[in-house]
């Protein structure tokens, strides 16, 4: 007989595991309180870059995997003539993925420049008060240098995928649909066996939902607040400082998002001086006066202290589980690949 499966959870981990399975033939029925953009995924910036997640050795090659994906959604997008813009804009193919130059930058010292990057062809961006000799990396990845704004000593630079969430989560709903799956919102699980018993595997997609449903002490809610704002003029790369304070600026297709934060707290409510303060750090960066803000977001990055959780379990009543969960500040940049990972464990 045929696998029936439930997911539970519309983020993005959710919404993907049910697009790979849907299309693949599997009848799949998702579960969620919350849908889409109202969940943690939808506050998310949404770049792909490993951030916040553990571990390591697994995190990149998911990395990876979905980087290669996403390249392709891009590419899919960009493919479409003016002649059917038109149809773009109300069709599942408007994708909302496109590739953007990320800088991202340090306050003091060198930067460091993970491994991985040298493959996707990273270029070092320097500080102009320094002499050129101490830009050492930049002739180690034979990059062309850029000069760093001033606030920053040392950055790098490398072509991302972006998700814009206001698009990209709904391209994923619609596709999971038409693909014949369904999406059962507005229900809350207190136990994971209360899921219909005529679903014969589980997969738990629950972000930061998982701490009550799994059981799972090690889950910590990384808060992240940003602020919506109109795009800057001439903004076409994405600026990154992980020192403190954290700040980002993500230029979107129709907005842009500034950021941002990372704190331990279940807090879902945006706090207005904390969007005054990522207001003003964006602003000073980017040399412009503080724009107004169209709307703040808060989400909870499920951080998993021993790493993301991918693998099977056993519900008290028989039933397989898969745990997909605990993606911290990478869940977009893991999505395809979770997902795969997931898909194998079904057998
Ligand atoms: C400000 C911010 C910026 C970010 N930027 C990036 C970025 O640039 N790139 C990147 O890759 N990642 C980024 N992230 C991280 C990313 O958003 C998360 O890793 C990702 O959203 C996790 O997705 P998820 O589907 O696992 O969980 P969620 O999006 O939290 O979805 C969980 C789902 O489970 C449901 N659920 C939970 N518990 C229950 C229950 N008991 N009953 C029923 N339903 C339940 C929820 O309603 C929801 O549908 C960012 C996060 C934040 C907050």
């Amino acid at each position: 007989m045929a696998k029936s499966i439930a997911i539970l959870g519309a983020g993005v981990s959710g919404l993907t595991c049910g697009t790979v399975f849907a299309e693949r033939g599997l009848s799949t029925r998702i579960f969620a309180e919350q849908i889409g953009t109202q969940t943690t995924s939808g506050a998310a910036g949404a770049l792909w870059f490993p951030y916040d997640a553990e571990p390591a050795d697994k995190v990149i090659p998911w990395a990876l995997a979905t980087y290669k994906v996403l390249v392709n959604l891009a590419a899919a997008r960009g493919s479409i003539g003016p002649d059917k813009l038109d149809c773009l804009k109300q069709s599942s193919f408007q994708t909302g993925v496109s590739m953007i130059e990320l800088r991202q930058y340090c306050r003091t010292g060198k930067i460091l420049v993970p491994e991985w990057a040298n493959s996707l062809g990273v270029r070092i961006l320097g500080n102009p008060e320094e002499p050129p000799s101490s830009n050492r990396r930049a002739v180690e990845h034979s990059g062309i240098e850029v000069t760093a704004p001033c606030l920053f000593s040392e950055g790098f630079s490398l072509r991302v995928p972006l998700m814009d969430t206001a698009i990209y989560v709904d391209y994923l709903i619609d596709r999971f649909q038409k693909a014949g799956g369904e999406i059962e919102s507005g229900v809350r699980f207190e136990n994971l066996e209360d899921i219909d018993p005529k679903f014969d595997f589980i997969i738990n997609c629950a972000g930061i939902g998982a701490r009550e449903l799994a059981r799972d002490p090690d889950l910590e809610p990384h808060r992240g607040q940003v602020a919506i704002v109109p795009k800057p003029d001439n903004l076409d790369c994405a600026i990154v400082c992980d020192d403190d304070p954290l700040m980002y600026v993500i230029p979107r297709t129709n907005d842009c998002v500034f950021g941002g934060t990372n704190e331990v707290s279940d807090d879902w409510n945006p706090d207005p001086s904390t969007t005054k303060a990522i207001v003003a750090e964006c602003s000073r960066v980017l040399e412009i006066e503080s724009p107004r803000v169209l709307r703040e977001r808060v989400g909870l990055r499920p951080f998993r202290k021993s790493g993301v959780r991918l693998e099977n379990g056993k519900l008290r009543d028989g039933r397989t589980v898969i745990h997909n969960y605990g993606h911290g500040g990478s869940g977009f940049t893991l999505s395809w690949g979770c997902a795969e990972n997931v898909f194998e464990l079904l057998g």
